[in-house]
């Protein structure tokens, strides 16, 4: 499986964004880091002989991020009825131009939006409105794995009682190692080299950190940026991963713009930070 994190297919500096259907449509293109999609797209090419099977999940990143924070502070009825269908449009929106690039390199990609495939159970005790936990009916992505490429993304998701909340690129990830059983190994693709031992971008003495073992974990102070995510960060990340060690799957962190890292990383040659079990 390989997650492309928000932090590499959107422009996730943007200081705004637009928040309504027109301009998001007329001016969404422009948030997509379409330089670094064409190099990953062509890479995945590349691999496609040598994969098994292949999943990809990408981050909402600013076509998340805004619209969640923005609709947040909105009153009940206006979040219910035009801001989350406005941010599931928004997520939607970035995952066709993905696709559009990705089939024009010939990658037969198919999307299955996670909202229909997943079913909140848990909710983060400090953050409501991110779901840490769901449920997955497996069977399409299943299905769709012998002749395609399924793409997943970051998304709003809703519980049994159809309220809505975030689900992450990267609880995707673990939840899809969960219940597929058979993936072989997780690729997350993000911004940074891989795993430091501080926030790579505000502490230059941070160095990077080579493998997380489960045992060796504690080890391991991960500070958080100050920039946070509305899904978490890098804590988050190595949450999910290490869930996924432990369900037996190893796993990379790789910074996914670098020429060569996913290939190399698809093909099981260590780019990065590896987790294991
Ligand atoms: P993505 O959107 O690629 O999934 P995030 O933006 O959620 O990833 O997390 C990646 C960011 O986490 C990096 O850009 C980096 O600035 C930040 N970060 C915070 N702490 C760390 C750390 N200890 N090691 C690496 N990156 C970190």
């Amino acid at each position: 499986m390989l997650k492309l994190g928000g932090s590499v297919v959107t422009h996730k500096g943007a200081r705004s964004f637009p928040l309504n259907p027109n301009e998001m449509w007329n001016n969404a293109t422009s948030f997509i880091n379409i330089k670094a999609i064409k190099k990953i797209s062509s890479e995945i090419k590349e691999c496609l002989p040598d994969l098994g099977y292949l999943i990809i999940v990408h981050g909402a990143g600013v076509f998340g991020h805004f619209p969640v924070s923005r609709f947040l502070k909105s009153d009940a009825n206006h979040q219910v009825l035009v801001g989350w269908p406005l941010t599931l449009y928004s997520v939607g929106l970035e995952n066709l131009i993905l696709q559009n690039h990705m089939l024009g390199e010939g990658i037969p990609v198919v999307s299955v939006p996670p909202r229909s495939l997943f079913t909140v159970t848990v909710r983060d005790a400090d953050r409501p409105w991110v779901g840490v936990d769901a449920s997955f009916d497996c069977t399409i992505v299943r299905r769709l794995l012998k002749h395609y490429i399924p793409v997943l993304f970051g998304d709003l998701v809703f519980d049994q009682k159809g309220d809505p909340a975030v689900l992450s690129g990267d609880t995707i990830l673990y939840l899809c190692a969960r219940e597929l059983k058979d993936v072989n190994l997780v690729v997350a693709g993000t911004d940074v080299q891989g795993i430091f031992t501080d926030d790579p971008k505000q502490n230059p003495n941070a160095h990077l950190i080579k493998k997380v073992t489960l045992s060796g974990q504690g080890e391991i102070s991960l500070k958080e940026g100050s920039y946070r995510d509305v899904d978490g960060g890098m804590s988050r990340k190595l949450k999910e991963l290490t869930s996924i060690a432990k369900l037996g799957i190893p796993s990379m962190v790789i910074d996914a713009s670098k020429e060569g890292n996913i290939s190399k990383a698809l093909r099981g040659e260590q780019v990065g930070t590896l987790i294991v079990p």
